[in-house]
């Protein structure tokens, strides 16, 4: 039995260079990636789907880093009819973005029915505060798994279950076509929902040869993808006026990528150990 609410750990991991060959496209795609059990769709109320918020400062998320939480949800906001606002306390259902007391980058996947979607955010690793980062793990609350779980993924990817450590095997596990969809989008390579290939020495998953042109995208944390918010927006249908609109905002001048100064910065290697431990 499929669990929709389970907790996507994350990993971050360094692309590394691939032969470049050119590309034939050939997809005939059944599952997916975005979740079918509309309990877990946020409910929409005319044109927009309003989803409450809430930064919890107590838990040591810093000021600097809500207003980068704040700049996703307004990336997402700009190109879907998902509408963010503060929560005012009384909603049962919101997310909360929250440091946990563990080393983790966090979500449920879809809205829980029955408690908030707490989207934690380990304040000692600045990965979890990257805005790719945060977009993905929204994207997961929104209703949406890993694109490398697609049903279909093993016509474009081969994973290295050799070099996944077990616990973190369940991460490649196919999803099931019963209970999740892309909605007629295509194997999106480009997705930020989409996992990185591992290292050159051990890699966990790479392109097929005839797809090996995408390598470099695989795992971007930079933005969402054509088919992440075309998959978004046929989710919550959308209206195509508040979706046609340019790709993520990268004029927000208000938030830089990188934060200004990172006293705690781990090293990548123990974070991914410690991710290892979940
Ligand atoms: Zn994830």
């Amino acid at each position: 039995m499929m669990d929709y609410h389970e907790d996507h750990e994350e990993e971050y991991e360094d692309f590394y260079d691939e032969e470049i060959l050119e590309d034939s496209e050939e997809y005939n795609d059944e599952g997916g990636t975005a979740i079918l059990n509309t309990k877990s769709y946020w409910p929409k109320v005319g044109n927009f789907v309003i989803i409450p918020y809430y930064v919890n400062l107590k838990s040591g998320i810093s000021k600097e880093r809500k207003r980068r939480i704040e700049a996703a949800l307004r990336r997402i906001a700009s190109r879907t009819c998902i509408r963010f606002k503060k929560a005012k306390g009384h909603e049962k259902n919101f997310i909360e973005f929250i440091s946990p007391d563990k080393n983790t980058c966090s979500s449920p996947v879809g809205m829980n029915p029955n408690k908030p979607n707490q989207i934690k955010l380990y304040n000692k690793r600045s990965g979890c505060f990257k805005i790719g980062t945060i977009l993905h793990e929204t994207i997961h609350s929104l209703g949406f798994g890993h694109m490398h779980k697609h049903t279909s993924r093993d016509k474009y990817v081969k994973i290295y279950l050799e070099n996944i450590k077990e616990p973190r095997q369940k991460s490649y596990y196919l999803h099931s076509a019963d209970a999740y969809t892309n909605f007629d989008t295509k194997y999106d390579f480009f997705s930020i929902m989409h996992y990185g290939p591992g290292s050159k020495e051990a890699p966990k998953m790479r392109p097929k040869r005839k797809y090996l042109f995408y390598a470099k995208y695989m795992g971007q944390r930079n933005r969402m993808s054509d088919g992440d918010v075309e998959r978004i927006n046929k989710m919550y249908q959308c209206d195509k006026k508040y979706w046609s609109g340019a790709p993520d905002d990268y004029n927000d001048v208000s938030i830089s990528e990188n934060e200004s100064s990172e006293s705690y910065e781990e090293e990548e290697t123990e974070e991914e150990e410690s991710d290892e431990d979940e």
